[in-house]
């Protein structure tokens, strides 16, 4: 028997019917793009996380990037983003033609280390973006407070954490906007790509309501340089379905990691850390070995899939040659993309499956030493 790394069509399959009568009703209502659909689907959004307004969006990079142009944020402008993250952070922020300033993480939690974000503000700073990498919220406290003193604004980046919540507080509310991907992969995953962005200021809500959709409201009348980054209707019938099981989807990876942390504890991998502040909804578990790559060979081998969340740090993509961040700027990011690997974690796993994981995990280990 091999396990795959993420059966995403089984995870969906579970709603098949309720995705079908969706479907229909969608169809039945002639309306397609920016209806009843989204509408609901945005009130229960903001309604679960705790927020004042949601506003459906293409994807996650667009969520993060309507935001930070929302708050006028633009060439000359500094952000401070981690410096391990999937690309699409850095990515928001050079699209409004601002400079993404990476921030090193904390080793034990893979989260931006709060303590060195003082350090990196000048005088161009205008926001962090936290991100909550693998499910597990970032130090909110530390972070709102550093913001706080120096007028920066917060957008969490909640594509990994839906659902997370940081003291009882959900991820959605704990800045001052987050964007969430609802990338299929994601815990909260359309059939397709979408993304929300959730805030409780009413001004921001409706400015990004209207530079989704070509700067207009009133349709024909445009009162900014818009553009097209809509959640239609259909993803929106999806997702409002999904959203009913990600509390169940969430608590049963909660139960997946206790497993796998119990059962690979005197093994001689590194374990994730959860901090008592945060309750994370696990998007993967994430282990490290100094010999990696050999390691995600062997479990192969066994049947075992895994990925690398991720194997190459941002500043050394291609992509940000231009920013001239040679390798050794960011050592914590560098380590942590040379031996980081994701195990299978995902709401259909049964208790054999991840049995077999941690046997053969530990098997795998004893191989290497
Ligand atoms: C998936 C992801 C994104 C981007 O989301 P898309 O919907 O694919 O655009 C942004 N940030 C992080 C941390 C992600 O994991």
């Amino acid at each position: 028997m091999s396990i795959p790394f993420l059966d995403l069509k089984s995870i969906n399959l579970r709603h098949q019917k309720e995705f079908h009568q969706a479907l229909d009703e969608v169809l039945e209502s002639g309306w397609l793009v920016l209806g009843k659909q989204t509408t609901l689907f945005e009130n229960e959004f903001a309604n679960y996380c705790g927020t004042k307004f949601a506003v459906g969006v293409a994807n996650g990079l667009e969520a993060l990037s309507l935001v930070l142009r929302a708050w006028d944020i633009g060439p000359g402008d500094e952000v401070i983003v981690p410096s391990n993250t999937y690309i699409a952070t850095w990515l928001a922020v050079t699209h409004t033609g601002a400079t993404p300033i990476p921030v090193e993480p904390r080793q034990l939690t893979f989260n931006i280390n709060p303590e060195l974000i003082e350090p990196a503000i000048t005088s161009k700073t205008k926001a962090i973006i936290p991100v909550h990498l693998y499910g597990q919220v970032a130090e909110m406290d530390a972070i709102n407070t550093i913001a706080k003193k120096y007028n920066l604004k917060v957008l969490e980046d909640g594509a990994q954490a839906q659902g997370a919540m940081y003291n009882n507080i959900r991820v959605g509310a704990l800045g001052d906007a987050a964007g969430i991907s609802l990338y299929p992969g994601k815990n909260l995953g359309a059939l397709g790509d979408a993304g929300i962005i959730t805030t409780s200021d009413p001004l921001l809500a409706e400015k990004l309501r209207s530079l989704r959709n070509y700067g207009s409201q009133i349709k024909y009348k445009n009162e900014l340089i818009g553009f097209n980054s809509r959640l239609d209707e259909l993803q929106s019938a999806f997702l409002r379905i999904k959203l009913n099981y990600l509390d169940a989807d969430n608590t049963r990876r909660r139960e997946i990691s206790r497993m796998y942390q119990q059962g690979l504890s005197d093994s001689n991998l590194g374990l994730p850390h959860e901090i008592n502040e945060s309750h994370s909804v696990w998007h993967l578990y994430v282990v490290t070995h100094p010999q990696r790559d050999l390691l995600s060979e062997r479990l192969k081998e066994l049947g075992v899939g895994t990925l690398i969340h991720y194997p190459i740090a941002p500043h050394l993509q291609d992509a940000y040659a231009s920013m001239n961040l040679k390798e050794g700027t960011f050592p914590i990011a560098e380590k942590m993309h040379r031996t980081v690997l994701s195990l299978p974690i995902s709401p259909v796993m049964s208790n054999e499956e991840v049995h077999q994981v941690i046997d053969l995990t530990r098997k795998a280990c004893s191989q290497i030493l």
